[in-house]
């Protein structure tokens, strides 16, 4: 992939095919149980070396930041600055992955540019001594299927999930992750997903039986708020979905598909309602075969 001097990367998206909420934790973090699935929609990161110092960032969406702000950046410069690298860096972020929407969008990013700078730097970092730089960036370095736990650093590797159509869209509404996780109420009603039925469904790769048992405690938050996201579901599910649901804190949907074929007409489908603005069919992606 391109010369020494530059390197073209796949930043990979992630959904979650379950995330419970265990509890509120007395500094108010909360303690999480999510299974994390990549799947193949991806940013494209063009990466080279330059010999001017810096790092330059250009994107094709307007509204992202190009300076310190992007994760994208972050994560350079603390490669850089912990390897003293005096040269510069120069990025286009072709972005496909929504924004702000539960896809883990800028965290794969920096990922990415963690494994890139290491490559073009010779930095020598292994993929877990990369791990250990960075929060929510580990699971992105891993992925495939997998367990978060704790505050969601504590990852456990999954066998794979059975590969399938995966239907992104993403409704045209902005949804704060804080506003999500101050508004869930915790209590003795709650109905917490079974994420540990959901893991044997994994392991015995029964594509129903995982859609059946999927769960996202921060809908009970967000769609009576927003109830364009039932909307998506229940036009994922008439239009042939094996299960359909919100990803982390939303407001995107995904819908699982046993049949290529059914995921195209849906697709098409999706795309013709203007329920959503970005809709995408991809696939479950596993690194480990
Ligand atoms: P998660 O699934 O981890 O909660 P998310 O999908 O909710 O992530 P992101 O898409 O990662 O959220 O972005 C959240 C915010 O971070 C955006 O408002 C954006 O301005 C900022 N940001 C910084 N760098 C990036 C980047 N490279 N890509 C996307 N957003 C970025």
């Amino acid at each position: 992939m391109g010369s020494n001097n530059d390197i073209s990367l796949k930043a990979l998206a992630k959904i979650n095919l379950g995330l419970d909420v265990v509890r509120r934790r007395e500094d108010g973090y909360h303690e999480v149980r999510m299974i994390m699935q990549t799947i193949h929609l991806y940013d494209r990161l063009d990466i080279k070396r330059t010999k001017e110092p810096g790092i330059q960032i250009q994107t094709n969406l307007s509204f992202l930041p190009v300076n310190e702000n992007n994760l994208i950046y972050k994560a350079a410069k603390l490669l850089m600055d912990e390897f003293s690298i005096t040269d510069g860096v120069s990025v286009k972020l072709d972005k496909r992955i929504p924004v702000a929407a539960g896809m883990a969008g800028g965290s794969t990013d920096a990922a990415a540019m963690l494994i890139g700078v290491n490559r073009l730097f010779s930095l020598g970092l292994t993929k877990r001594q990369l791990m250990e730089r960075g929060v929510d960036v580990p699971y992105c370095i891993m992925r495939g299927t997998a367990l978060a736990e704790g505050i969601g650093e504590a990852l456990s590797p999954l066998p794979p999930m059975v590969k399938c159509p995966v239907l992104i869209a993403k409704p045209s509404i902005s949804v704060s992750t804080k506003f999500v996780y101050q508004n869930l109420k915790l209590d003795d009603t709650t109905i917490h997903p079974d994420i540990d039925r959901l893991i044997d469904d994994i392991k015995a790769k029964n594509l129903h039986d995982i859609a059946a048992h999927m769960g996202n405690v921060l809908e009970t938050v967000t769609i009576p708020n927003y109830p364009v996201i039932d909307e998506i579901k229940k036009h994922m599910l008439s239009n042939g979905a094996v299960g359909a649901m919100m990803s982390g804190s939303g407001p995107t949907v995904f819908g699982l598909f046993d049949d290529e074929d059914t995921a195209k007409k849906a697709y098409k489908a999706m795309r013709s309602s203007h329920l959503a603005r970005q809709v995408y069919l991809t696939s479950v992606y596993n690194n480990r075969k």
